[in-house]
């Protein structure tokens, strides 16, 4: 069924991580007993179910803008039976307000404003909670910006590498930066 789910994503070009990648994060959230999750960027559900199969003890809150997305994410968690343990919200993340804390949030929405969810978000994130970002090296085209012909990529791949510049200078976080799937960081509070 989850591989289903993944080729729709793939022959409809719905951008869901790559299977490197959730091999790694599913592996992290098992590792370090994730249990609370907070996802922005829901696309159709894949990752969000992908995470919540770790355990039966998870809770994700997931987070999407896109109408026709959203659907077929409500969709796809009823599929999988996980309505009580995946809630997700329609709207623009940047838009709402929430109060609980997580011990993972995990970021994969729009590129270009990714220092906003991360300075927006971290507030709520538990002491010992992980913030994790997908897409770092944007297919590769993250070391490769001025062979990019058209403008608004070349904008948006300049906005993925001043993240990763925001992060490695981040006094508050400590991140790590994982070179697989198409890239990964992993920021935790410097205490
Ligand atoms: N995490 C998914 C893929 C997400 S693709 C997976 O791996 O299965 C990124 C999604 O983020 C898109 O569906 C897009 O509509 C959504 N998005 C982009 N900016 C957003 C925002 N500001 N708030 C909520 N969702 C957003
Ligand atoms: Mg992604």
């Amino acid at each position: 069924m989850l591989n289903r789910l993944k080729e729709y994503a793939i022959n409809n070009n719905i951008p869901i991580m790559e299977e490197e990648g959730i091999v790694f994060l599913t592996t992290f959230i098992k590792d370090n007993q994730v249990k609370n999750i907070l996802e922005i960027g829901s696309a159709i559900g894949y990752s969000a179910i992908n995470m919540a199969l770790v355990d039966k003890d998870i809770i994700i809150t997931t987070v999407e803008r896109d109408t026709d997305r959203y659907l077929q994410a409500v969709k796809n968690i009823k599929k999988f039976n996980l309505k009580d343990r995946i809630k997700i919200i329609e709207a623009d993340a940047l838009d709402i307000v929430l109060e609980d804390k997580y011990d993972l949030i995990f970021i994969d929405a729009a590129k270009s404003q990714y220092i906003k969810f991360f300075e927006k978000f971290k507030n709520n994130l538990n002491d010992n909670g992980f913030i994790v970002t997908d897409n770092l090296k944007f297919h590769g085209l993250t070391n490769n910006v001025d062979i990019i012909k058209s403008r608004n990529l070349r904008a948006l791949v300049r906005k993925i590498n001043n993240y990763v510049v925001f992060l490695k200078n981040n006094q508050e976080f400590i991140t790590e930066f994982i070179d697989i799937g198409d890239g990964i960081s992993i920021s935790q509070r410097n205490k």
